[in-house]
């Protein structure tokens, strides 16, 4: 027997947690876009796209505030931003390349600092992940060691069926007890019938290898070659669900004012700008440079991990063509 759920009892499942006073996170429409966003209801939900921005924005807003401060004559008074207060959030049709990246971010988040702003967020957070059916030609989940059906990093997990509805599959206590919680929607079914995976097609990387090379050439030629026309514009660190720079910043007056952790990205010319004027990625090619080699070596030395899970979102977002894909495979090629 099968844990199954129908669309229509997805779409009520999420009306019935908002009511619940749960924040429900999910695809949805944006004007021509499909972005992952609280919903108002469940009829807003979208699944027949991988969202543009990838779901990191439900553990790591774009913009928060973490503290708020106000000037008077009695001194400077500080009001902090408490993460108890956090809803707790399901977070909706995250798929596999989306639903395993918080897991990896886990490891620099409660590193020697422990972010709470993240951690709380993430304790708070059940990930109902979905299987892909469809890869466009940026996909390449497999070559970085996910699938299109994996299962790592949701709570529940959904497969959609032939004829429609979803199987439901339990992956952690907390999808269990999302199942528990709501029982009544969900049928029992001997028989399911799941459609076929997606089939991205990108060869398998080999990242030991790729490693391997990074470890050996942080100055070589091909940095040059391969990044001098990188624009800097940062669009692949912001599309991407793993990578994860902020910068905290005072914004308001002499008297009042709030600080803020915002998104920040290795591809911004001033990232590295010391306060003496000196930049030690003085050159586009070694900020592209730092961004491979966080990916694929830095990481991996630092958590045993890959910062990447195959999304496919700097491929299509970036404005000069730089496919990551033909970056690695160079890299493969010289190793
Ligand atoms: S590096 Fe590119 S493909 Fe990999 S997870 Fe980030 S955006 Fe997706
Ligand atoms: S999206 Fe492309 S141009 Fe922009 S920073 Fe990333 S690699 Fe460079």
């Amino acid at each position: 027997m099968r844990k199954t759920i129908t669309d229509e009892s997805l779409r009520l499942l999420i009306n019935s947690l908002i009511k619940e006073g749960t924040r429900v996170v999910a695809p949805k429409k944006a004007g021509a876009m499909t972005l992952y966003a609280p919903l108002a209801a469940g009829d807003e939900l979208t699944l027949d796209s991988l969202p543009r921005r990838s779901a990191k924005e439900a553990f790591f807003p774009l913009c928060e505030n973490i503290l708020a401060y106000r000037k008077d004559k009695d001194g400077v008074k500080i009001k902090d931003i408490d993460p108890a207060s956090f809803p707790e959030t399901v977070l909706v049709g995250a798929r596999p390349c989306d639903a395993a990246a918080p897991a990896i971010l886990d490891a620099v988040f409660s590193w020697d600092y422990h972010d709470e702003f993240f951690l709380e967020r993430r304790r708070k957070t059940t990930i109902v992940g979905l299987a892909c059916t469809v890869a466009d030609d940026a996909c390449f989940c497999p070559a970085v060691g996910l699938s299109p059906s994996d299962t790592t990093g949701s709570d529940l997990f959904l497969t959609p069926l032939t004829g429609g509805g979803y199987a439901c599959e339990a992956v952690t206590g907390k999808g269990e007890a999302l199942l528990a919680g709501h029982s009544r929607l969900f049928e029992e079914r001997e028989a399911v019938q799941p459609l076929p995976p997606a089939e991205p097609q990108q060869e398998k990387l080999d990242l030991a290898r790729i490693k391997e090379w990074l470890d050996g050439h942080f100055e070589d030629p091909l940095w040059e070659e391969i990044a001098s026309r990188c624009a800097g514009c940062g669009a692949c660190a912001f599309l991407c669900p793993a990578c994860h720079c902020f910068d905290i910043v005072d914004e308001g007056t002499e008297g009042k004012g709030v600080r803020r952790k915002n998104w920040d990205a290795c591809g911004f010319s001033k990232f590295t700008n010391h306060a003496s004027g000196h930049n030690p990625r003085d050159l586009q090619n070694k900020r592209y440079r730092n961004r491979i080699m966080h990916k694929f070596k830095y990481y991996h030395d630092k958590f045993g991990q890959t910062l990447c899970t195959g999304c496919g979102r700097c491929v299509r977002g970036c404005p000069v063509g730089i496919d990551i894909r033909a970056v690695l495979e160079k890299i493969n090629e010289r190793g």
